[in-house]
């Protein structure tokens, strides 16, 4: 049986090693994250060349998808780490600066503009949550008194969130832009975007990948979904991006936990209704960090994402730098699989009537009718940008869909995609061609035997390269 939903995993210190990202590749996972938050250039770098080094070794397409940063604020550098204690009164300033002179802790921080944004009695969430600082008051232009409600243990470079208030900050910093220019001369697949609050801020990025791709084909651009802000703006965000993630990490610390579960199929039900990529993350297999084995309620977690209907579960921690990282992915497609042999019970369908009234979508609806009512094995597409694949994917045929394209990009992005199995092939000219390749194609891959029947959507002529306007019933072996 072959699986639907894809798996995301992050690389990192724990996954960087040729032999361990071969282990990743085999183990399941379609697409490496590169978390921008940490690691050089250069090792992001590396790790690029490795897996298309090995994905090319194995034949297996992977996706390669960059996360940037955004205005994420960050304790600085601590010497030591800080033990804060309840009803204690510490004192923040901005990296860089002179601390006030008052007697309490000291904790740097990497954002000055976060002095510009606060007012008392403004919450500071750090360390995801963890712990609640109460603003007393603002000192100047570069630092704040405030005072430890919930108190813990604090080291270096944890995140601060603050719940409600709105940062005056730019939502695509200095070095997110040096970091899109680096991904766009490696071509990665796909960008996310941190923190996005509007529509504007995906535009900002947007302009900023056209100014570097140099005519090149964009990479897909996929909002993080983790304000609230963004969550009132979701219609015009998703106007404007390839795909959305469930980012449930800094979701979870802007809005109350409680929220998360209902948001989560929420966004995962409008994404699939406007035909986007929609991607769950975070803490999915957290206790994989440490641990072999999952709890109960993370497997039940991975489970209900595929319910629900993402496109993609994704690993964070776990791959980048646990102790089991090609445990986890493997974990991850057992429960996946699983949870896939059940989707008919406990599964979401969702709505495909409405996202989008263009031929290719037409065709992908008739191929659909066609593939329930002659029970055939496969749908195949011949597809140059993916188009055809991709709605295929969103209206959940029950069968799989193999995409046979000529191009290198879209092999990749494909990767990304629900129950697409994307496949490299020779361009064909005319319809007869595209049988002949599309008989040998099938013939070798582990879905579809000779004598089978597959729906065949293409745009017709076949050297022209239209967009989608033919569906063909086809048994396989009889051209
Ligand atoms: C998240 O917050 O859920 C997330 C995916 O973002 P990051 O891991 O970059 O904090």
């Amino acid at each position: 049986m072959t699986r639907n939903v894809k798996i995301v995993a992050t690389v990192g210190p724990a996954s960087q090693s040729e032999e361990t990202l071969e282990q990743l590749i085999q183990a399941g996972m379609n697409v490496a994250r590169m978390n921008f938050s940490h690691g050089t250039h250069e090792q992001h770098l590396a790790r690029i060349e490795l897996i298309r080094k090995v994905s090319k070794k194995l034949g297996v397409p992977v996706g390669i998808l960059q996360d940037l940063q955004g205005p994420k604020i960050r304790v600085g550098d601590l010497a030591t780490p800080l033990q804060l204690s309840d009803g204690e009164r510490v004192y923040l300033y901005a990296t860089g600066s002179t601390p006030p002179a008052d007697a309490g802790q000291k904790i740097p921080v990497d954002f000055r503009q976060l002095f510009d944004s606060v007012r008392p009695a403004d919450r500071l969430l750090l360390d995801d949550g963890r712990l609640t600082l109460e603003v007393v008051s603002v000192i100047g232009r570069n630092a704040l008194a405030a005072d430890v409600v919930i108190g813990g243990p604090l080291s270096s470079h944890k995140g601060i969130n603050l719940p409600g208030v709105r940062l005056r900050i730019a939502g695509f910093t200095e070095k997110d832009e040096a970091d899109l220019a680096f991904g766009i001369s490696q071509d990665v697949d796909a960008v996310a975007i941190s923190f996005v609050r509007s529509a504007e801020d995906v535009k900002k990025v947007r302009y900023a990948m056209e100014r570097f791709s140099n005519g090149k084909r964009l990479p897909m651009l996929i909002a993080k979904l983790e304000k609230p802000e963004a969550l009132d703006n979701l219609d015009a965000i998703l106007e404007i991006v390839d795909g959305v993630m469930v980012a449930r990490g800094d979701l979870g610390v802007e809005l109350p936990p409680e929220r998360v579960p209902a948001l989560q199929k929420h966004i995962i039900r409008t994404a699939n209704a406007r035909a986007k990529l929609v991607i769950t993350a975070t803490q999915m297999l957290e206790s994989m960090i440490s641990n072999p084995l999952p709890t109960r309620a993370e497997a039940s977690d991975v489970a209900n994402a595929v319910f629900d209907g993402t496109d993609a579960v994704m690993l964070s921690a776990e791959s980048a730098s646990g102790k089991y990282p090609v445990e986890s992915v493997r974990m991850m497609d057992r429960i996946v699989r699983e949870a896939e042999s059940h989707f008919v019970e406990w599964g979401l369908e969702p709505n495909v009537n409405g996202f989008e009234h263009s031929d290719a979508a037409s065709m992908a609806r008739a191929a659909q009718a066609l593939a329930n009512d002659k029970n055939v094995t496969a749908v195949a597409c011949f597809t140059t940008q993916g188009r055809t694949a991709w709605l295929m994917s969103k209206i959940r045929p029950r069968v799989p869909v193999k995409a046979f394209t000529p191009d290198e990009i879209t092999y990749r992005r494909l990767a990304f995609l629900w129950g697409v199995r994307p496949q490299l092939i020779a361009f064909a000219h005319s319809l007869e061609e595209m049988l002949d390749l599309l008989d040998a194609a099938l013939m070798r891959s582990d879905v579809v035997q000779a004598g089978d029947q597959v729906v065949l959507v293409c745009g017709y002529p076949v050297g022209d390269v239209r967009p989608p306007n033919m569906a063909l019933l086809h048994t396989v072996g009889e051209n």
